[in-house]
């Protein structure tokens, strides 16, 4: 998920303009370089897949506008992360 949406693990989103943590328009490119391993035959399956997103823009749903969205901390996410890296 934080691939699609740009955000480092223990981060999210917030609109400073009304307070939405949880309803945003996330707009991205999304560039896809696969591996196709084609038979003789003509069948191919994908073996490899490498992906590359580039976040565009980001809306407030409720404001209509990413003017204000800010990435902020998620609440205890760092000492947890922290706790987690060091076992
Ligand atoms: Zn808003």
């Amino acid at each position: 998920m934080h691939e699609l949406t740009g955000l480092e693990p223990g981060t999210r989103f917030r609109c400073a303009g009304c307070g939405n943590l949880t309803r945003f328009d996330i707009e991205t490119t999304e560039r896809v370089r696969r591996f196709w391993h084609v038979d003789l035959a003509g069948e191919g399956r994908i073996d490899e897949e490498e992906r590359e997103v580039t976040v565009e823009a980001v809306t407030c749903r409720w404001c209509g506008t990413g003017a204000r969205v800010e990435v902020v901390d998620v609440p205890g996410a760092g000492t947890a992360s922290s706790a987690s890296e060091r076992v």
